[in-house]
């Protein structure tokens, strides 16, 4: 298997704040802003669709990372790198320490885990030759959908003074004493809502259809 990482973010279309793009997503949510921002098929396709040859000519450990212009603004890198554990960066030996069906992969040097997942059928077809997919959540998953709010801070009213209990899931709030409505500031909301790290994930071709999609373009 020829395995490639990836590290990819959108500017939010809505306001252009980071989106990272953590795993084979359709869907993706604003940080900032909570907007849901549709990935679809036809982007992944035209975005990965080369990537698998271009990295099967690669030496281990070589990438490249452009900025596209096209369906979003995006940074994206890309290179020859296989799954290694977050913790201690030791690379997984995806030969012996995989086994198809298994959803985590162990480390067998520090004990911390990684998810594993066969490629989704939609990701397989727009991507040829995406086989398993490591270091990111299945579509709709534990991560992917984990809630990032924390947990409730109290905000006075500028109106009135009054005390607001503020959950983070509305930006725009009324006060429940004198019924103003509040729209919170920048540093409250982000605080609420801090940004997620960067995360590479990985995805695991058929390295024969990778070596033929090279040969194709010459
Ligand atoms: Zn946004
Ligand atoms: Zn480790
Ligand atoms: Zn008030």
């Amino acid at each position: 298997m020829l395995w490639a990482m990836f590290e990819m973010s959108i500017k939010c279309p809505r306001c252009d704040s980071p989106i990272h793009v953590d795993g084979p997503y359709r869907k993706l949510r604003c940080g900032s802003c909570q907007s849901d921002i549709d990935f679809p098929e036809d982007v992944w396709k035209d975005l990965l669709e080369d990537v698998s040859g271009e990295v099967a000519g690669f030496k281990p450990g070589e990438g490249s990372s452009s900025n596209i212009f096209g369906h979003f603004n995006m940074t994206f890198l890309y290179g020859a790198l296989t799954p290694y554990c977050r913790e201690c960066k030791r690379d997984f030996d995806m030969e012996n320490e995989y086994t198809p069906g298994q959803t985590e992969l162990t480390c067998p040097d520090c004990g911390s885990r990684m998810p594993v997942f066969k490629a989704p059928d939609w990701f397989a077809s727009a991507v040829p030759g995406a086989r398993l997919v490591a270091g990111a959540w299945p579509e709709g998953g534990y991560e992917q959908g984990k809630s990032e709010v924390s947990s409730p801070v109290a905000y006075s009213c500028p109106q009135c003074g009054g005390s607001l209990m503020i959950d983070g899931t509305e930006r725009l709030v009324t006060c429940e004493y004198c019924g103003t409505r509040v729209y919170l500031p920048d540093d409250l909301w982000l605080s609420l809502h801090p940004a997620k790290k960067k995360n590479r994930w990985f995805v695991g071709f058929d390295r024969k259809t990778a070596m033929e999609s090279i040969e194709d373009d010459e």
